[in-house]
């Protein structure tokens, strides 16, 4: 295991209500109390917790980000929407952008773009979430679904810009399959062959039926920078494994 800081990064989903801030206050306290500051936590609540969020967890380290945004960096008439301005108007730091539930929605290369430089142009960090079905999988198109995922979805983005990039096989979303390290390994490393020619400030983070279970080993990936959780986010005592 490196020294490095290590990214926990809970993604709520279409889960959590007002009530579901109290579990939060036990990671507050444990992000205040640790010694060891080699973690960074941030919470991606729903939209409807966003503000609650920015507000409690204002005097500790742990920060906020949004699950998605609309494409279009300006206001306008889109009924249901959210823009990146919006997000950094709240105090919003971080947005995911391309889950894998979204594209699975249509959600197109285009669109992520799009959504990426809009985030990028309100300063807010971009969490960019990349995988390949089990189809994709099965018929040795990994690497090339990820490279045009990452080519398309980073058009046009500075090389100064940081951008976080989670790898997230689509198989093991809340799937509680997870990737042998052989395998992870591999495949974080031909996503940082691509990054790193692309950025000087990056992460790669692995997202995809995270819990305590696994943790352990996934920990021994060096090259791994963190985590995006989902299921296992939602109680605290998973998130601090
Ligand atoms: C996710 O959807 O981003 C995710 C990683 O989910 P889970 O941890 O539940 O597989």
């Amino acid at each position: 295991m490196t020294n490095k800081i290590r990214y926990f990064i809970a993604n709520w989903k279409m889960y959590g209500d007002l009530g579901s801030l109290k579990s939060i206050k036990n990671v507050i306290k444990f992000s205040r109390l640790s010694k060891s500051k080699k973690f960074k936590i941030i919470y991606c609540p729903p939209y409807t917790l966003l503000s609650d969020f920015v507000d409690t967890l204002k005097k500790s380290s742990i920060e906020t980000g949004a699950q998605n945004i609309h494409e279009n960096y300006d206001f306008g008439a889109h009924t249901g929407f959210i823009n990146s301005k919006m997000l950094k108007n709240l105090g919003v730091k971080y947005v995911i952008i391309g889950h894998s539930e979204n594209r699975t929605l249509g959600e197109d290369h285009k669109q992520i773009n799009k959504k990426i430089l809009s985030a990028i142009k309100s300063k807010l960090n971009v969490i960019f979430c990349i995988g390949e079905t089990s189809f994709q999988r099965k018929n040795k198109k990994t690497n090339i679904i990820l490279k045009k995922q990452i080519m398309n979805g980073l058009k046009g983005i500075g090389k100064k810009c940081k951008i976080i990039v989670a790898y997230e096989p689509v198989w093991s979303i809340g799937t509680g399959v997870v990737p042998n390290n052989l395998e992870l390994e591999k495949n974080i490393k031909f996503i940082k062959s691509i990054i790193s020619k692309k950025f000087n400030n990056y992460k790669i983070l692995y997202g995809g039926s995270v819990s305590p279970n696994n943790i352990k080993k996934l920990n021994m990936i060096d090259l791994l920078d963190g985590y995006l959780i989902g299921g296992a986010s939602q109680s605290s005592k998973n998130l601090l494994i």
